[in-house]
């Protein structure tokens, strides 16, 4: 079959024929992929900069049809050939005993997303640049009748993480559930970003887009424009022009003198920048909540005393459950939320990455039917 290799850090993938994957053995499935999206965190694994090993094919968000189940899937997740079905990177062959796979909060028995034992998909072992992949069936989403495997790929790892981290903001999640919350997105016009605009206002919050580049800030004001009379409750922020303070005083007129009553309840950090980290701090009220989804390699430098003064909380999110895969893809597919996508062919892997690290807006996605 025909597949993309990463053989060498900092090196092009290799397009070339490797064998297809044996047939699925106890949990697994094997899945027909359709369209595979490209995550910063490849680029990061591409870089040299994280612990796995190579030869790789890489994608850890992808979308396909199931074409064969091992003897293992359960009856209970409705899963047969043919289905289509979105798959996250995690959690491929949990260990089914520790604490993740036996504490994991409604996902199937045994199945921990955070299982430190298990594998993730385009990482660790294989993921969606090949034309068909093994993946753990206690993983996969299928996908709604509305949706397509190119609108669902995105959301397995941009989509969730920005799911979870709403949820991680406190905000229930159910149509109108954050009504009453103001939420600040710094990152908002890249790829987790733009998803979490829309997820954010479809659940009822007040949202502050907050980003630094021209092309970011354009994709804001088109999602805006899409987002119809939902829009009004999105407030496009230029950090280049525009202080914390003042961004922070717009949010709602303080009372003199108690200006730490207001402010956002949460702040979501996408960007790997000091500067994104400081300004988003200054944004909360007191008792909001920051959710780090970077991690910036030499780290962040934060204050105590915006902690223990303020009682701000600090969190960080990957990914998410099983279960708040398929809530978000549900939601996505009721509500509209989409990623904006460019598409290349399977063998256009290598200009998708020369796109991305110049700046390229949006998801980039392989199509597998181009
Ligand atoms: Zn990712
Ligand atoms: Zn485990």
């Amino acid at each position: 079959m025909r597949a993309q290799v990463l053989e060498a850090f900092n090196q092009p993938y290799i397009f070339k024929k490797i064998p297809k994957p044996s047939s699925p053995k106890g949990h697994e499935l094997l899945v027909k992929v359709e369209a595979a999206s490209y995550c910063h965190t490849d680029a990061v694994f591409a870089s040299g900069a994280m612990w796995q090993t190579l030869p790789r094919v890489g994608s850890h968000e992808f979308a396909g049809t199931i074409v064969a189940l091992g003897e293992a899937v359960s009856p209970d997740q409705n899963l047969q050939v043919g289905l289509p079905v979105g798959v996250p990177g995690r959690a491929f062959h949990p260990c089914g005993k520790c604490y993740e796979c036996t504490n994991n909060d409604g996902d199937p028995d045994g199945y921990g997303v955070w299982c430190t034992k298990a594998g993730n998909l385009g990482l660790a072992c294989d993921g969606g640049f090949e034309e068909y992949c093994l993946v753990d069936s206690r993983q996969v989403a299928p996908i709604p009748s509305n949706m397509t495997a190119v609108e669902t790929a995105p959301l397995m790892c941009a989509g969730v993480t920005i799911w979870n981290a709403l949820q991680t903001a406190r905000v229930r999640m159910e149509t109108g559930g954050g009504i009453g919350k103001t939420i600040a997105i710094s990152g908002a016009g890249g790829g987790l970003g733009h998803l979490g605009v829309q997820f954010a206002v479809k659940l009822g919050c007040k949202v502050i887009a907050i980003d630094t580049s021209d092309a970011a800030l354009d994709l804001l004001k088109g999602i805006v424009q899409d987002l119809g009379p939902w829009g009004v409750n999105v407030s496009i922020v230029d950090a280049r022009k525009q202080t914390a303070e003042q961004t922070r005083s717009a949010i709602s007129q303080p009372r003199a003198g108690l200006e730490d009553e207001v402010g956002a309840d949460a702040v979501l950090i996408l960007p790997e920048a000091q500067q994104a980290f400081d300004y988003g701090m200054k944004l909360l009220r007191n008792h909001g909540i920051c959710v780090m989804v970077s991690f910036p390699k030499d780290g962040l430098h934060f204050h105590p005393r915006d902690l223990v003064f303020r009682h701000i909380s600090m969190v960080g999110v990957l990914v998410g459950r099983n279960r708040q895969l398929r809530a978000m893809l549900n939601f996505a597919a009721k509500e509209g939320v989409r990623a904006r996508v460019t598409t290349y062919k399977l063998e256009q892997l290598n200009q998708l990455v020369a796109d991305y690290h110049q700046g390229a807006s949006g998801k980039l996605v392989v199509d597998m039917s181009k």
